[in-house]
């Protein structure tokens, strides 16, 4: 596991987005901001290498900060590094900050091959969930899957729990409403399978059991959307960078794992 362990070491000495809550208020506090990048990791590098403006995420057209919403108030503004994790690779990015003109706060712009606080590219944290809650594989058997390099057991073990807490406490109700009001004749997904049924904890197994309710929802409001916006970006396997959009179009954060040790994590569901 001495791979697991320099990884988890060199991941930790690059900074994630500064936090909202962390920052304790005032003119600099962010937000995590995420738009759409169409490329990969890799081609995101290349493309930043000299600069920025090679890519050129779209701007929002106003400022997230709940207390601001100020509209085309938004510059670029410097920008951070960050590191991207895949199972083969760190990557060093270089993303663009944005500053509002109204507000002063500054946010961070964050293609949506990562999500918010995550080294690990998304679509590891999407394959990784996927395995444990739908397709029912146990811890063993899914650290066989993923390489010697990858996440550790604990970083796979905090991710599950996470986002069965993010998926099951805080969403599920959120976006069984929003389905209800786009389909009023919704029906409701079969109960959760026997894997998740073993589980022995009882608020785990709750969790575990809400957060793949919310999941089979979730791939309900995904083909729905795809219906209506034809031209939406997104493929069958990025379930997980279309429901971060669909939370900022909600006004919500957008993240779908919450670690339960961070004071700022919320408590009450959306
Ligand atoms: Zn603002």
């Amino acid at each position: 596991m001495a791979g697991n362990r320099t990884r988890k070491d060199s991941a930790s000495l690059y900074a994630l987005e500064l936090d909202d809550q962390t920052c304790g208020g005032g003119a600099t506090t962010n937000v995590v901001i995420v738009q759409h990048y169409p490329g990969t990791v890799n081609q995101y590098v290349t493309a930043t290498a000299t600069s920025l403006a090679h890519v050129n995420l779209a701007i929002p057209d106003h400022c997230p900060h709940p207390e601001c919403q100020a509209v085309h108030s938004l510059i670029r503004w410097g920008s951070y590094r960050r590191c991207a994790l895949t199972l083969e690779h760190m990557h060093q990015l270089t993303l663009q900050r944005l500053r509002c003109k109204v507000c002063g706060r500054t946010h961070s712009l964050l293609p949506d091959f990562l999500h918010p606080y995550r080294h690990y590219v998304i679509d590891l944290l999407h394959t990784v969930v996927s395995f444990y809650l739908i397709a029912g594989l146990g811890l063993c058997r899914l650290m066989k899957r993923l390489s010697h390099l990858g996440p550790a057991r604990s970083t796979v073990r905090e991710w599950i729990a996470s986002f069965a807490y993010g998926a099951g406490e805080l969403l599920l109700d959120r976006l069984l409403r929003h389905l209800l009001a786009l389909d009023p004749a919704l029906v409701l997904p079969d109960s959760p399978p026997e894997h998740l049924r073993r589980v022995s904890d009882p608020l785990k197994r709750r969790r575990l059991q809400r957060a793949h309710t919310c999941w089979l929802l979730a791939e309900r409001l995904y083909a729905l959307a795809k219906n209506r916006l034809p031209q939406l970006h997104f493929t069958a396997g990025q379930l997980f960078p279309f429901l971060l959009h669909w939370l900022q179009s909600q006004a919500l954060p957008p993240r779908l794992l919450w670690s339960l040790r961070l004071p700022h994590t919320p408590r009450v569901p959306f």
